[in-house]
């Protein structure tokens, strides 16, 4: 196998784990090359892209703020990545004529729903979803449950005027994949009572470090969740969040974001190397990770 000049382009891009996640993968299946944080302001982008190419870089991670503005720059766009509007992985592709294409991908989209342990992945089509926030990862986590025929998804959002777009595009999504899932949008503040939802994901960021005590939602709301409900906060700094601290009291399964973490990695790391990633490497990645976060 080649040695691959991999990396990653974001804007900053201090506290990023992708260089280790990728250097443990690497190690892990004993494959040479190297990947190179790129942190490059939205006007260098273009450039840059072009002179990796000339520098034989194979592969890049794609972080804010350069998701969405990156697709004009793509010669190829996966279905996924055109039907999230964002992408987060590049393949620099040799074509025939000795020349670099470049190829977007979204691996959120794959990264969050192989993150979903199985037993909720199953129960999506009788599920009744409630999403907080309406951003980019928003966006990934629609799709892939737009794909697993859910029941249903509430946005629950500060600004429905603002949210529009993202269950106007989802009307789109769920035509092309022919998906019955039903797709509502409320405000944040109008929320009462959770009964009717299986599980609730934050894909705000209320709750990242440094705020670790803010919630997206007052925590008592968790109360009226179901028994059997779960929990999902892609916030992975801290591991526990309070919404998860308050899903943990009343004994609610609970998810971090560690998990889409290190599986977007991994499919943008099948997608370079063209090899999987044997599912016992998963649990020593996810050990040392964690040694770089705080609880
Ligand atoms: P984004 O595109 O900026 O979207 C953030 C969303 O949260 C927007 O809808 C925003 O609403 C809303 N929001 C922000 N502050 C809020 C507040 N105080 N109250 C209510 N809503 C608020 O960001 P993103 O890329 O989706 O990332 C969001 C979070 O997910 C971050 O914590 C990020 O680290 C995490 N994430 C994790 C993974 C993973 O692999 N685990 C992957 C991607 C993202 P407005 O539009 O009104 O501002």
């Amino acid at each position: 196998m080649d040695f691959l000049k991999l990396g990653i382009i974001g804007y900053p891009l201090t506290h990023s784990l992708s260089p280790l996640l990728h250097a443990e993968l690497m190690r892990g299946l004993g494959l040479e090359g190297e990947y190179a944080k790129y942190e490059l302001p939205p006007e260098q982008v273009r450039t840059r892209l072009h002179g990796m190419k000339q520098q034989g870089v194979r592969g890049l991670n794609v972080t804010i703020p350069h998701k969405v503005a990156v697709m004009q720059a793509m010669d190829w766009l996966s279905p996924e990545a055109e039907l999230a509007g964002a992408v987060n992985t590049i393949v620099f592709e040799p074509d025939p004529a000795g020349g670099v294409r470049l190829h977007g991908h979204n691996t959120d989209i794959g990264g969050f729903m192989r993150s979903l342990p199985s037993p909720v992945r199953e129960a999506l089509p009788h599920s009744h979803v409630l999403i907080l926030g309406a951003g980019g990862s928003a966006r990934a986590v629609m799709t892939g449950l737009i794909e697993a025929h859910t029941q249903a998804i509430t946005f629950a959002v500060r600004n429905p005027a603002k949210a529009l777009s993202i269950t106007s595009d989802g009307q789109l999504i769920k035509r092309t994949l022919n998906s019955p899932t039903q797709l509502n949008l409320v405000t944040l503040d109008n929320l009462s009572a959770l009964s009717g939802f299986a599980g609730l994901v934050n894909t705000t960021p209320v709750g990242m470090y440094p705020q670790i005590e803010a919630c997206p939602i007052p925590s008592e709301l968790l109360d009226s969740l179901p028994e059997n409900a779960w929990v999902y906060d892609l916030i992975y700094r801290p591991l526990e969040t309070r919404l998860l601290q308050a899903a943990s009291q009343r004994n609610l399964f609970r998810v971090n974001g560690l998990d889409m973490l290190i599986y977007q990695g991994i499919c943008s790391f099948e997608l370079w190397w063209g090899q999987s990633v044997p599912t016992p490497l998963v649990s020593p990645l996810r050990e040392r990770l964690q040694k770089e976060l705080p609880p």
